[in-house]
């Protein structure tokens, strides 16, 4: 993935639920906003590390690799992920909310 590419998030989210079967949240306004930060996140860290959570890019945060290894999970639960980025199928948009956290602490 070229970061520096105009909507290299966009682009990339959009990669991500084709691949998983899930959908982007149509929300333009929080999609914006999230996959321009994962886009800036991995040019400042090397990987589009989430950007609804506190990461310095250590081994530790190797969980939080977006798509997190909780997004299945709350996808299968909620609808959606953490960060609301992406949806399940069926998930009306108007329904994402915030979540728990399903990464220990
Ligand atoms: S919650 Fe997980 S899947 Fe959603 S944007 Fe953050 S890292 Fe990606």
């Amino acid at each position: 993935m070229n970061w520096n590419e105009a909507d290299a998030g966009k682009k990339y989210a959009q990669q991500v639920a084709n691949r998983r079967g899930w959908k982007v949240n149509p929300d333009a306004d929080l999609t914006d906003h999230i996959s321009s930060s994962l886009a800036t996140i991995a040019l400042r860290l090397g990987k589009p590390y989430c950007p609804c959570r506190d990461v310095d890019g250590g081994a530790k945060d190797a969980d939080i690799v977006c798509p997190c290894h909780y997004s299945e999970a709350d996808i299968q639960q909620y609808g959606q992920c953490f960060c609301g980025l992406f949806l399940s199928l069926d998930k009306n948009p108007t329904e994402v909310t915030s979540i728990p956290e399903r990464r220990p602490e």
